[in-house]
């Protein structure tokens, strides 16, 4: 049985994810009209169906169709998260790995809503999107470089799996 987020770590999820949206908006030129067009949400442990727990990456994004075309929801694998920061005591922040795994899973919102990447492509082209992305990432993530955000970006971006 994993652990989930409590709601000092629920908190600082969201707060990950709201900084991780500005970057990630001024970063690819994403203004209040066209942001709308990005359909998504995120899901913590607790809220998540069985088919979006998934072991191996941090996060999980899932896409479902609606009336009016994709939605994509970002699964974010609590306990994943947790054993990370826990495994690497002090090193790790939870702060810092939390805004990577959100700007990361953004670029990827952002790429499959342009037409950028396809969804559906098959595991080779998914392993290069992934390669991308981890690039992309780091240049998204660059105006708010630290020395903790470095840490993650060193320790985590190869180990990080798309799913
Ligand atoms: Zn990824």
């Amino acid at each position: 049985m994993g652990r989930y987020f409590n709601l000092a770590e629920l908190y600082i999820a969201a707060n990950a994810f709201f900084s991780a949206e500005k970057i990630a908006h001024r970063h690819f030129g994403i203004d209040w009209k066209n942001a709308k067009e990005l359909k998504y949400d995120v899901r913590t442990m607790a809220q998540l169906k069985a088919h979006e727990v998934q072991e191996g990456a941090f996060a999980h994004l899932c896409r479902y169709e609606y009336e009016r075309g994709h939605f994509y929801r970002v699964c974010l694998q609590d306990s994943l998260i947790l054993d990370a920061v826990g495994r690497a005591k002090s090193f790790i922040k939870l702060p810092a790995l939390l805004l990577y795994i959100a700007a990361h899973e953004l670029v990827h919102v952002i790429r499959f809503s342009r037409g950028e990447a396809d969804f559906e492509a098959p595991e080779e082209e998914k392993r290069r999107e992934e390669e991308r992305v981890h690039i992309i990432t780091r240049n998204v993530l660059q105006p708010c470089m630290n020395a903790d955000l470095k840490l993650v970006i060193d320790c985590f971006s190869n180990r990080y799996q798309i799913c």
